[in-house]
């Protein structure tokens, strides 16, 4: 049984509100809340070899110990601790801990561990936490959780420890011989190793455990899914017009590519089928997926039901409606959008036209799927630009008809073994083909020494009317703000270019605010546009020339492959400048968007380097745990949960059963959780 957080000595309603920011809502969320990493002061960083942005331990002597020095007028204090070991000097900085100065002592030696970072143009290591050097070898893997504002580490770690004193532990899900026969720990004693690991071991060995068997749930819910699916029967099928279909790409002032053809084909064969139609297609960038929505669409209308396409933004649905109008509006086929911005009686008007059938095709966002929209027959939803929608979007669109077919659009190329995880309940179509005669975008690594010149090259493109992106990544996604890194950058630009207008978008802004920012950068009011990575999904400003990544080595492959899609949308030269921080181990990753544009290829080598985990951790799948998927390491997991979970799906004794019993509460559990936020 599941105990609320508030039943910990010591939670009281507003610590509960804090764990609930972090998705903590019970005892036994704390139990199963992996660290995202430890901190290890066993392995010491001599000084002069520390990394701006690296995370280290040092063993140093505190050399001098700074005045607690004010800054007027704000409530702000910093104290400098000079420390030196055989290689090199570097200040700690400690801001607003007076008391610090009382704490640590002069010509004393201690590991002192925090993260390397810049003040004043000098590396210096921030806020560092210290211990006297016997004490970290004893304390020396002590886990490091995500946080938010209110928490601290130690909060942290005592909440953790308390949960597994008091509460019961999670019941064991897997057999012992199904354990033992892929090598796993029981769930209990990985968890406990989890949160307070002797050695590396215990971290290898739990991790294996929790992602082993997220992986394994995640897909024996899709593989049932898909089941599910296969067994239904449509009870109107469509009878799909193929000369039409071939009457509008006839239409077309250009020749489909053969990758277009084929995925076509694959579609409308699924649309003429008994069973609901469940596909992705998955296209680089530019690689003509509207034409290929809008065939499966004009289908749908020949057989006389309705369509939606579904855009994650007002933006890139007010850009589909132009283009599916260009297409199918000489074919009589009426396209009609509904976003939350309408306005009242544009909204009713919109209302009416979908119920009288008058459109055949509403192209809009989220809004589609109010209480209120009512379809008059709905044959067809379409998602767009969606890496991975939601569980949730499709059992609301699939309330919106009796069984209509779906198919999802996806911008982002992932590897094949990865996509048979994630889209295991889906069919696949892939577009591995550009159209003819597409420039690639000039991809450059800047080093930092190299920065202020690139942005005084900026400063020349936009006098010449073209615009720029400037996109960076999230500070520290345990520090809980978000957009700290854009507005520095914003600010120092502001400085550096006075001449250039320049404008800042940033997730934790209002709606409005930022539809009045890309609006602004869209008008030319706005020539750089400084942001974090909102930009990464269909915004389409064709002036745009130059996208500058600050810190790339911190995005993964496919998102910097996405990102740099925002230029070249013009016949003028376009440039991606990626802009490396401190780590130098990251250049051969880097390079590899040097010398590729191809998304799928630019994946596949992103999966080698960095290892299955890493990538299914950022698929946006609300229903997989990225903390826990993030532990995996090992490629072959991959294809031995794949093969576990084929085969449990398949047998019907009792030790499949409660695996797969557990395993859909599990989805289902969280699923409902990602509905109700
Ligand atoms: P995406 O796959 O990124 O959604 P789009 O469907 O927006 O790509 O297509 C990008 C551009 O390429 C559009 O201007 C479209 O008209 C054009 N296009 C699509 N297919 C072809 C083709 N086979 N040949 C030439 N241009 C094409
Ligand atoms: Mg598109």
């Amino acid at each position: 049984m599941e105990q609320a957080v508030s039943q910990l000595k010591g939670v009281g309603p507003k610590r509960a509100q804090q764990l609930e920011k972090l998705g903590i809502l019970t005892v036994q969320d704390l139990i199963r809340f992996v660290p995202a990493g430890y901190r290890d002061m066993r392995i010491k960083t001599p000084v002069a070899d520390l990394q701006e942005g690296q995370t280290a331990a040092v063993l140093a002597r505190v050399e001098h110990i700074s005045k607690v020095s004010r800054i007027p007028g704000r409530h702000f204090s910093m104290v400098r601790i000079r420390i030196e070991d055989d290689s090199g000097r570097i200040d700690a900085v400690y801001f607003n801990q007076p008391y610090i100065t009382n704490v640590l002592k002069e010509d004393e030696w201690y590991v002192f561990y925090g993260k390397v970072g810049r003040y004043r143009s000098s590396l210096v290591l921030q806020n560092p936490e210290f211990l006297l050097p016997e004490k970290a070898e004893s304390e020396a893997m002590t886990p490091l959780y995500h946080l938010t504002q209110g928490i601290s580490q130690k909060t942290m770690r005592a909440l953790v420890r308390a949960a597994l004193e008091s509460g019961p532990m999670p019941q064991e899900t897997l057999d012992p011989d199904f354990c033992a026969r892929h090598g796993l720990s029981g769930l209990q004693d990985a968890l406990r190793m989890m949160h307070a690991p002797r050695d590396d071991e215990d971290v290898r060995r739990a991790a294996r455990r929790l992602s082993f068997e997220e992986l394994l749930d995640f897909q024996i819910a899709m593989m049932i899914r898909r089941r599910e699916r296969m067994s239904m029967r449509l009870e109107k099928m469509m009878r799909v017009d193929w000369d039409a279909v071939q009457r509008m790409t006839d239409s077309l002032p250009y020749d489909l590519t053969g990758a277009q053809k084929r995925t076509i084909h694959e579609i409308l064969e699924d649309m003429g089928g008994t069973v609901p139609m469940n596909r992705l297609v998955q296209g680089d960038v530019g690689s003509g997926k509207t034409v290929v929505a809008a065939a499966a669409i004009l289908a749908a209308a020949c057989a006389g039901r309705q369509s939606i396409m579904m855009a994650p933004t007002e933006i890139l649905a007010r850009q589909h409606q132009r283009s599916l109008e260009g297409i199918l509006g000489p074919f009589d086929i009426k396209v009609g959008i509904l976003t939350g911005s309408l306005t009242r009686t544009e909204r009713k008007v919109a209302l009416e036209k979908i119920i009288s059938g008058e459109w055949q095709v509403i192209v809009g966002t989220h809004a589609l799927f109010s209480t209120d929209v009512v379809y008059r027959d709905l044959g067809l939803v379409i998602t767009d630009e969606q890496h991975r929608f939601g569980v949730e979007q499709r059992s609301a669109a699939e309330q919106k008809g009796e069984m209509p077919h779906t198919l999802v659009m996806s911008a982002t190329p992932i590897p094949r073994s990865l996509a048979l995880v994630l889209y295991a309940d889906l069919d696949i179509s892939v577009i591995d083909e550009l159209p003819p005669g597409r420039k690639p975008v000039n991809t450059r690594i800047v080093q930092q020494s190299k920065r202020e010149s690139m942005y005084g090259y900026l400063a020349q493109r936009t006098r010449l009317g073209e615009k720029c992106y400037v996109v960076c990544p999230l500070v520290d996604e345990s520090e809980a703000i978000e957009a700290k890194s854009a507005e520095e950058v914003y600010d120092e630009l502001r400085v550096l270019l006075p001449d250039c207008r320049i404008g800042l978008l940033h997730g934790k802004m209002p709606e409005k605010e930022k539809q009045e920012q890309i609006r602004a950068f869209a008008d030319g009011r706005i020539m750089i546009l400084v942001s974090t990575t909102v930009v990464e999904v269909g915004m389409d400003i064709p002036e745009a020339t130059v996208m500058v990544v600050e810190n790339a080595e911190r995005f993964g492959l496919a998102q910097l492959h996405q990102l740099r899609g925002r230029v070249g949308r013009n016949d003028k030269e376009c440039w991606c400048f990626l802009v490396k921080g401190g780590r130098d181990r990251e250049e051969e990753r880097l390079s590899v968007m040097v010398h590729s544009s191809d998304g799928f290829e630019i994946a596949q080598r992103d999966l080698m380097i960095r290892g299955p985990g890493q990538i299914l951790g950022t698929s946006q799948s609300g229903t997989i745990n990225s903390d826990v998927i993030r532990l995996i390491q090992d490629p072959g997991m991959v294809r031995e949960t794949r093969e576990a979970a084929l085969e449990l799906v398949q047998r019907e004794d009792a030790q499949a059963r409660k695996i797969i019993y557990n395993a859909l509460k599990t989805i289902d559990l969280k699923t409902k959780r990602i509905v109700m936020n």
